[in-house]
């Protein structure tokens, strides 16, 4: 394989169960636990009802395309192997929207309203949430 050039996230206090899950093969996301609402890490207030409390709980991994654009220009260079590539929201099913890439699909085939599922593309210490069309 050869050497990985892009940059990637390092966990930090706030957002390392959500790292830790994803080295799991789990998509974990805080909870509000006065309303119930998710949210995505690491954000100190729910946005529905300011409260700061909050589990830390497992999603389902299911979510739905909500806009997604083709990126041509290659900015860095370890995007430049596989340029033109996908930068899409996924709408989880628990609410959130998350900004990832979709897999296992051409750019072209990507459609807003596609069900996606997440799926890890793992490395030695961080493992990113992808989604793949189910
Ligand atoms: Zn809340």
């Amino acid at each position: 394989m050869s050497e990985y050039l892009k940059p990637l996230p390092e966990a930090d206090a706030a957002s390392q169960p959500f790292w830790d899950g994803a080295m799991e093969g789990r998509l974990v996301l805080m909870k509000c636990s006065d309303c119930g609402q998710w949210r995505l890490p690491s954000r100190a207030h729910c946005d529905n009802c300011l409260s700061e409390s909050f589990t830390w709980e497992t999603a389902s991994g299911g979510g739905t395309v909500r806009t997604f654009g083709v990126m041509w220009q290659k900015y860095q260079p370890g995007w430049a192997a596989e340029t033109p590539y996908n930068v899409t929201i996924v709408e989880l099913d628990e609410g959130p929207r998350l900004p990832t890439n979709v897999i296992g699909i051409s750019n072209e085939n990507i459609r807003v309203g596609m069900r996606v599922k997440v799926d890890f593309e793992k490395h030695e210490d961080v493992a990113l949430p992808k989604f793949r069309p189910v």
